[in-house]
């Protein structure tokens, strides 16, 4: 089970977010990452979207106790956004992906958080070190 992490469980976590938000129509499969986050990475993915076999990865770094809940929800949230609006014109984040976005009640939050959380996720105690929430 690929989906139960230690802190989190990433597939109630989706479920939930796909009945509030999509009437429980999106079919994704949804994993953590396999590999363990080296600190010797300069930047952190935590999310990413495949739209050819429909598959969410998100990072195990946030599989942590001291990531809250809306930060890894607003991760995956963002990830199954990819799947609702594909890129346009090469543009990963269209305007009504950003709008739909920020629907998510713990947005601004979230983004508060990652901010000021960059050595938290990054395992490290290194300040501002890029993200790529691809
Ligand atoms: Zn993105």
């Amino acid at each position: 089970m690929t989906q139960l992490g230690r802190v989190y469980d990433l597939q109630s976590l989706f479920e939930r977010l796909n009945r509030l938000y999509f009437d429980s129509t999106l079919k994704i499969e949804i994993a953590w990452s396999s590999r363990e986050p080296t600190k010797a990475r300069r930047s952190a993915i935590l999310g990413f979207y495949c739209p050819t076999r429909k598959k969410i990865t998100i990072s195990k770094r946030l599989d942590r106790i001291d990531v809250p809940l809306f930060f890894v929800e607003h991760v995956l949230f963002h990830e199954m956004l990819h799947h609702v609006f594909p890129a346009e014109k090469h543009r990963m984040h269209t305007e009504k992906f950003k709008s739909f976005e920020r629907l998510h009640p713990d947005y601004q939050l979230a983004k508060d958080w990652e901010k000021k959380s960059s050595s938290v996720l990054m395992g490290t105690r290194q300040k501002s070190l890029p993200f790529l929430n691809v």
